[in-house]
């Protein structure tokens, strides 16, 4: 464990940004001076909770965020700022609702059987305009822009410096592409402990910001910011392995696609509570038009529509890409990274704990023959379905935790019910003469 005002000393560290997540996604932050570290690593940096969507009142008592050394990370772009990612506490407890609180109760629950999830996100994100209104490439134009070798290379200073970045943080980074949208790119890095990932995944979203910001650009992450386009997803990568990470139990070569007992039944979990915890991995009102959508202008939108499963096929829910490992492709880029890990261990130990048999695996193309798969359960058509789908899965709520499970479904509600509040052009013009 890092002492961090040691850490300061040693890196020239003149300000650390002790950052937390709230119930939305958004990260908070203070920013306190080397100076002042050790008192504040100690007590907690103070806040009001009421301020940010943690489902608390003006009249609760400070919220004290505590940060967690092993997280910390030196800003490549601004070195004299590291950022550490924080854990919530109030009057001496954990903040029940509190997302990163909420995955280290799932990772500890997954440790007393002795496993350790291990995972790894592609955060795809576009750059736009700085006023987000389009791509910020005008020569973006290709139908099927998807690696395209030309556009990828207008955008080299803005990708090569987040790469190198990553680079210098040891993450492993090994591949940047264009995506499949006009003005989309990818940038992968290595799978890691659950945690690490959810840290990692928070800071990436704040460095593709900050670094496009200084190149003039909009970066976003939002699940469709252009209504024609392929949207963003965020694909979660899942193995499990042992206590000591050593051997990962999801792998078995005497196994259909090379995936274990455990990792079936840790699938199952997965496919038995998809639609419970689509409210998590697809948080946003705008998600539900990433996911059952019709075709995108290059082909095909890449993301599912239905609870279904496969080998390595991009057309499904869940893809098996190889042995030991499977890909859930129904987050999205504003899925919460702390929420979205901890949907697929609390889903996943569920499976565990049930023995949850995952079903057939389907073979078919999903986008061209998706009327075979007769019984498939559908995915939430919108955010109050899938409100109401998660609050229905007692399961998972439980799995989630009570305390955070219920302020999760208060406040989404409530966002729902401002998204219907609000008047919209559409409504007018097609009421105005009935
Ligand atoms: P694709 O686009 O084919 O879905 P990517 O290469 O873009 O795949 O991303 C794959 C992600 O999966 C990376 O973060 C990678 O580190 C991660 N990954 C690879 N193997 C495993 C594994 N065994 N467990 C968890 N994540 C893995
Ligand atoms: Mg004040
Ligand atoms: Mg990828
Ligand atoms: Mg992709
Ligand atoms: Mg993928």
């Amino acid at each position: 464990m890092t002492d961090l005002a040691t850490f300061a000393e040693q890196n020239g560290v003149k300000y650390f940004m002790i950052s937390f997540t709230d119930l939305f996604g958004g990260q908070r932050a203070k920013l306190v001076p080397a100076q002042a570290i050790a008192d504040m690593a100690r007590d907690g940096a103070g806040f009001a909770g009421f301020a940010t969507w943690l489902d608390m009142t003006p009249a609760h008592a400070d919220m004290l965020a505590l940060p967690d050394p092993d997280s910390v990370i030196q800003l490549p772009w601004k070195p004299e700022v590291a950022w550490v990612a924080a854990d919530c506490a109030m009057e001496g407890e954990e903040v029940a609702q509190a997302p990163r609180n909420v995955l280290r109760a799932l990772v500890a629950k997954a440790a007393d059987r002795g496993l350790r999830v291990k995972t790894g996100v592609e955060a795809e994100f576009f750059l736009l305009t700085p006023e987000g209104e389009a791509i910020s490439d005008p020569f973006d134009t290709a139908e099927k822009p998807c690696y395209d070798q030309q556009a990828v290379m207008r955008r080299y200073d803005v990708i090569a410096e987040i790469c190198d970045h990553m680079l210098a943080l040891g993450w492993g980074p090994y591949q940047n592409d264009h995506e499949d949208a006009n003005g989309q790119f990818e940038m992968n890095w290595d799978f890691a402990d659950a945690l690490v990932t959810a840290d990692r995944h928070s800071f990436f979203k704040f460095m593709v910001k900050s670094v496009a910001e200084a190149h003039g650009f909009r970066a976003t992450f939002m699940p469709k910011p252009l209504p024609n386009l392929t949207g963003n997803g965020c694909h979660c990568h899942v193995s499990v392995w042992d206590a000591e990470g050593r051997k990962n139990v999801f792998a078995d070569d005497s196994h259909d696609l090379g995936l274990s007992e455990s990792g079936l039944h840790f699938l199952g979990g997965i496919m038995k509570h998809a639609q419970g915890m689509t409210a998590l991995t697809n948080p946003t009102v705008n998600s539900y038009k990433r996911i059952n959508a019709p075709a995108t202008a290059s082909g095909a939108t890449w993301a599912p529509n239905t609870v279904t499963w496969s080998g390595n096929n991009r057309t499904h829910m869940v893809r098996v890409p190889g042995p030991g490992r499977f890909e859930l492709r129904l987050p999205d880029g504003a899925a919460n990274p702390y929420l979205l890990q901890a949907a697929i261990i609390a889903a996943g130990l569920s499976g565990l704990e049930d023995k949850a048999d995952p079903g057939k695996r389907l073979d078919i193309d999903m986008y061209a023959e998706g009327h075979k798969a007769r019984g498939a359960g559908k995915l939430p058509l919108n955010l109050l379905d899938a409100v109401r789908a998660f609050d229905r899965d007692k399961a998972l709520k439980a799995m989630m935790g009570t305390g955070f499970s219920a302020a999760y479904v208060k406040l989404k509600s409530r966002e729902w019910d401002s998204y219907t509040a609000h008047f919209t052009s559409w409504e007018k013009a097609n009421a105005l003469d009935v």
